[in-house]
């Protein structure tokens, strides 16, 4: 088996399909080459094969012969030698894995240079100047790269020549201190390894190449993996291409070009040109670059060349490419081409436009409506529904990204100040240990929330993604201590601004400037598309729990409500002592009182609700929190009471919170246990409901209402649910009021799931807690595993993806699929939902696709996201008809 080929290797498929092997520089590199012809340096490539082999059993036997045959046919084929003494072959040497990781690996450039064949450059090139720049470059590069070498050490080396040649730029610097210079490094590189700088480089590439390999598990590249869900297994290739030189005088340059505008998405080729110059010196952004006609106006042959070359790599790839391309004493090489990224309104809009014909003739291609829904990524929809911002600055510290979206404002470590804050037209950051429903007035008026706790199913979390809010939470490394906090050594005190980013979970010092979410046309488009591809297969609902959320959900397309946790309901400041009130009770008539009052502001609320959803299904789930999240904790009125002392009504409250509290209280009275309990509750609940139905009904809103009974764990417990159901249904049809309602259960627990059948005998429809699922089928608990033990599991590897984000398909998924059979088998006309965060998420909804779920239900501001998804799902499956 081959380890290494060449450029032009014959492969039995296209090589920009051999990805996977080729590593997408190289696969693409290949395309070039081999299939397009277009102008490319040769070279070849290692592949991730050999890569694979040395992870397991350390450099491969064959590999060494492979690199030198490969080398010997490089050197034939440009006439020049490696290492040579005239006219010597240089070469780069770089990564390549199948996704792209920009700068995440390592790069060795100039490989090939030593103390003679420096000499032979400065003598073909007659530019004696740029042989020893070359040379410098690379010992630096080969040092900090292969040789581990403190970077520092050549800057400040290379500075101390600067000052002594008085020279304020790079290029100022003479040749005789360039010489100095290289031995400079030399010796550092012998006083920091103990080892010569080796002049061969058959040694050079065997260690470059090595080191190439390992930087695919160095602390960037793992760390950027995890971020994007990518797999720690492919590993790199590395790419060997002989090298051109942009700089080798005026009548040379180098630059990037798009297809098309990828800021922006116009189908207009876009690009940053430089001068004499190399490529590193366009990214890097020292030199101010010019566009594509700064290059038309010194080389227009070559840029009539280029943007050929850009027409038909489109027409190839069908898609936006990106491209590096280098000019050497005027002739024009191309680098790298690939898919290009591209913005979330680019996308939209390339897409969009790349259904309609492009070119002429032989040349003309398009894509069908279906390539462009598929083209669209969750990520890219995000970026235009929620403000990010302008540009990137170092993060204090990381946490999880909870609810996408960029907030800049000053800390506050109340919810009263944050609020108190807002109300004075300030921008107000909360930052808190964990938050509560306490807190949730300072949620609402935050611009963005930090918490040091939590995970992605937390209280902060959900209520944030609920109302797209950015948010941050289990920031571990922030610790709070009264009115400031610290983190990695920098002190954050009350009133400072920071600036979090809820879709990365970074958190940054200072003001960053914003760019305002603005969806462009194209994305009713897309979805629109998306829509009719799902139509019938998967619905999208919302999670929404007020009428503002409602209408939210509306806005963005949902097709009903999937969940309204009605407690939430109960967490707004005047609801709170009301709800209180209800939990202290200590006769029945004071709970009697205390339910009446919370049934009369619990149907305005539903009143409210419905209204917004004329024609729409509407599940409301009765109460499922444990009670004692309505009251504060214990240790608060403790310390209070030692403090300054507690109230009357305070003394109740710590009483209340005592008797509620209990060890495992997301195990404990919560959910239809609470019900059993307090029965007057869930009437109560059901009661206000069919009031406000009847209510509303009367202003000829059409009201379709399921009630969902959360966290059953038998028959039993639903048919004693359905029965206050139905009493309370009885005595609306007592005064001549009939109302159909669909009574639901909700799967959270794995004996639920066993039991599907069971339950889906005494119920209307399911919906999957997968939250709750998740916390039981791992033993994790949802508020506590995710800021300190799933960032370890993520690195190590011991977790592909955290399971409260992407459903975990070998055990909740089965858990799913297990439920829906077993349902269906009882039921088979069982309408089947997700109300668990996984209802928002890519990955999990094509699972839940093919589990059979009807419909998803997710935060109002992930419907767009959820409505791509089901579509691309449905595409996946092969089950679609056409949007056209
Ligand atoms: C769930 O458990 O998935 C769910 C939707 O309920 P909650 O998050 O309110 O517990
Ligand atoms: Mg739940």
């Amino acid at each position: 088996m081959s380890l290494v080929f060449a450029f032009d290797h014959k492969h039995s498929r296209n090589p920009k399909d051999l990805q996977e092997l080729l590593g997408g520089k190289g696969a693409n590199l290949a395309e070039m080459v081999s299939v397009l012809g277009l102008p490319v340096p040769h070279g070849f490539t290692i592949s991730t094969d050999a890569y694979r082999e040395y992870a397991h059993m350390g450099w491969p036997k064959s590999l060494n012969h492979e690199i030198t045959e490969h080398v010997q046919v490089l050197e034939k084929k440009t006439g020049r030698e490696i290492g040579g003494k005239d006219n010597p072959l240089l070469v780069s040497v770089r990564s390549g894995s199948k996704h792209s990781m920009p700068g995440m690996m390592d790069t060795v450039l100039n490989l090939g240079l030593n103390d003679k064949s420096v000499i032979g450059l400065a003598r073909a090139s007659s530019n004696e100047r740029f042989a020893f720049d070359a040379y410098r470059r690379f010992l630096a590069m080969f040092g900090r790269v292969v040789l581990k070498v403190d970077g520092t050490l050549f800057d400040s080396a290379f500075d101390s020549v600067k000052r002594h040649d008085k020279a304020e730029l790079d290029n100022e610097v003479s040749v005789g201190s360039l010489q100095i210079l290289c031995d400079r490094y030399k010796l550092i590189i012998f006083e920091e390894t103990g080892k010569h700088f080796p002049q061969d480089p058959k040694r050079q590439l065997r260690l470059a190449v090595e080191a190439i390999f390992q930087s695919w598990n160095g602390a960037r590249a793992v760390a950027y993996r995890n971020r994007e869900g990518l797999s720690h297994d492919s590993g790199t290739a590395v790419n060997v291409q002989a090298m051109v030189f942009g700089n080798l005088d005026d009548n040379s340059g180098t630059g990037v070009g798009f297809t098309r505008n990828a800021a922006t998405g116009e189908a207009t080729p876009y690009g940053d040109f430089l001068l004499n110059a190399q490529g590193e010196d366009v990214v890097s952004g020292i030199r101010a670059t010019d566009d594509l006609n700064g290059l038309r106006a010194v080389f227009p042959d070559v840029h009539k060349e280029l943007l050929e070359i850009f027409a038909r790599l489109e027409h190839h790839y069908r898609d936006m490419c990106d491209t590096e391309f280098t000019i050497e004493q005027g002739k024009l090489w191309m680098l790298q081409t690939r898919i290009g990224k591209r913005t979330g309104a680019a996308a939209l809009k390339m897409a969009v436009d790349m259904t309609r014909t492009t070119g002429r003739g032989a040349n003309s291609w398009k894509i069908s409506r279906e390539e462009a829904v598929m083209r669209i990524s969750a990520d890219q929809l995000d970026q235009v529904l929620h403000p990010r911002f302008a540009q990137r600055r170092h993060a204090l510290t990381c946490g999880v990204a909870a609810s996408p979206g960029a907030a800049v404002g000053q800390v506050y470590f109340t919810a009263d100040q944050v609020s108190h804050v807002a109300s004075e037209g300030g921008d107000a950051i909360l930052v808190r240990e964990e938050t509560s429903p306490e807190d949730v007035h300072g949620l609402m008026a935050a611009r963005g929330v930090l918490t040091v706790r939590g995970g992605l199913v937390s209280h902060a979390a959900v209520v944030a993604r609920g109302w797209g809010k950015p948010a941050v939470v289990g920031a571990e490394h922030v610790h709070i201590s009264g009115a400031s906090f610290s983190v990695n050594g920098t002190t954050v005190k009350e009133g400072d601004w920071i600036s979090i980013d809820g879709a990365t979970g970074e958190v940054m010092l200072g003001k960053i400037d914003l760019i305002e979410a603005d969806p462009p046309a194209e994305f009713n488009v897309i979805l629109g598309w998306a829509d009719k591809i799902r139509k019938g297969k998967m619905d999208v609902r919302a999670n929404a729990d007020t009428a503002a959320d409602a209408r939210i959900a509306r806005h963005f397309g949902a097709q009903g409500i999937g969940l309204c946790r009605t407690e939430h309901m109960f967490l707004a400041e005047d609801r709170l002592p009301v709800v209180q009130q209800m939990i202290l009770a200590d006769s029945e008539e004071d709970e009697i009182e205390a339910l009446e009052r919370l049934r009369e502001v619990q149907k305005t609320d539903f009143v409210a609700l419905l209204q917004e959803m004329s024609g729409f299904p509407v599940t409301i789930r009765l109460l499922d929190p444990p009670l004692h999240e309505f009251l504060p904790t214990v240790s608060y009125l403790e310390s209070k009471m030692v403090t300054s002392g507690l109230t009357v009504r305070e003394e109740e409250l710590l009483a209340g919170s005592r008797y509620w509290s209990e060890a495992n209280p997301m195990l404990g009275t919560r959910g239809v246990r609470l019900g059993v309990l307090k029965p007057g509750l869930y009437a109560m609940q059901v009661r206000a409901l069919l009031q406000a139905v009847e209510e509303v009904q009367a202003k000829g809103i059409d009201c379709r209402i399921e009630i969902m009974i959360p966290l059953t764990v038998c028959a039993e417990e639903m048919v004693v649910a359905r029965s206050w159901i139905d009493s309370v249904v009885q005595e609306f049809s007592l005064k001549g009021v009939r109302h159909k309602v669909a009574v639901g259960t909700m799967i959270e627990t794995p004996r639920a799931v066993f039991v599907a059948g069971e339950l889906a005998a005494v119920s209307d429809f399911f919906s999957f807690g997968t939250n709750d699922l998740t916390q039981l089928a791992f033993g994790f608990s949802r508020d506590d595993i995710e800021s300190r033990l799933m960032p370890t599991y993520l690195s190590m590897g011991i977790l592909p993806n955290n399971p409260f984000e992407t459903l975990d398909k070998n055990a909740v998924g089965e858990l799913v699929r297990m439920g829906v059979v077993r349902g269906r088998m009882e039921h088979p006309q069982l309408k089947i939902g997700i109300c668990g965060e996984h209802g928002g998420d890519p990955r999990s909804i094509a699972q839940f696709y093919e589990a059979g779920v009807n419909y998803v239900s997710c935060s109002p501001y992930r419907v767009p996201i959820a409505r791509l998804s089901a579509a691309q799902a449905v595409i996946a499956s092969g089950h679609q008809t056409s949007p056209s």
